[in-house]
């Protein structure tokens, strides 16, 4: 999957946003914002390579973890597969444009807050996407500030940012979790597993999921890492004497649930 690089056939060029870059010269905020609690999860989708690792550069700059698709099919694929707190979809795409993933993204139940990126004077396209369920659309050239600007303004107003189950809560956002308003303080391992298990909560996450969404596709990682930080999590989750949370559906993997599942 064609995650942090750019395919094959997009080698950089010169990219046509000079205006653009001159501002890059300029980092609207400091690598020290990576250590905050803050850590935003970015879907970029955008073909023209020079463009695409601007964003990614302004964005991982200003404290947002960024994965990137050059194509709407892998765009679509990602924004299914994992939660974002935004994701930027460029309207012309190969192999499926920006609206049609959109729209497709929707019908599949995926809340993630969108702003498109159009092409200036590409009203029509606009309109289309708000009624499409964009949440936001930039025309470019645009100013990297505003952009990142908008990015954080859509996560905080993303609905999704406070998960709950029973009595478990976890603000992905502030980055804090609590358990029937007891904080718990979980690693940004184990933070990413259980933020993977609360947002499919009720269905079984296979440990192969996990290691893709928590580790990347680091193909050399053993799964039987994602049973021990599922130990952890229990022993954090489960503390004196809470009801367990997280079980362990056999051939399926972890599911997140106040209730037994049934196992057979
Ligand atoms: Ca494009």
């Amino acid at each position: 999957m064609n995650r942090t690089q750019l395919g094959p056939a997009q080698q950089p060029m010169a990219p046509p946003f000079s205006d653009l870059m001159k501002s890059k010269q300029n980092p609207v905020e400091k690598r020290s914002s990576l250590i905050s609690t803050n850590l935003m999860r970015v879907l970029v989708v955008e073909d023209e390579a020079g463009v695409c690792e601007f964003l990614q550069q302004a964005l991982e700059e200003s404290g947002c973890e960024v994965v990137v698709c050059s194509n709407g099919p892998d765009g679509l694929h990602e924004l299914v597969r994992q939660p974002f707190d935004v994701a930027l979809l460029d309207i012309m795409l190969p192999g499926m444009d920006g609206l049609a993933v959109l729209k497709t993204a929707r019908l599949q139940g995926v809340q993630t807050p969108v702003m498109l990126l159009t092409a200036r004077n590409e009203t029509g396209d606009k309109v289309a996407g708000l009624d499409l369920g964009a949440d936001d659309y930039l025309a470019k050239p645009f100013r990297i500030e505003e952009l990142v600007a908008r990015v954080r303004a859509l996560a905080r107003r993303s609905r999704n940012h406070v998960l709950t189950a029973a009595d478990l809560s976890m603000d992905t956002l502030r980055r804090t979790v609590d358990r029937s308003g007891r904080a718990l303080y979980l690693s940004p391992t184990e933070f990413s597993v259980l933020q993977l298990l609360l947002e499919r909560q009720g269905q079984p996450v296979s440990k192969r999921d996990i290691l893709a969404y928590v580790w990347r596709d680091d193909a050399t990682r053993d799964p039987n890492t994602v049973e021990v930080y599922i130990n952890y999590l229990r022993n954090k989750l489960e503390a004196g004497g809470a009801t367990r949370l997280i079980h362990t559906q056999r051939g399926a993997g972890y599911v997140l649930s106040s209730q037994e599942p049934d196992e057979s």
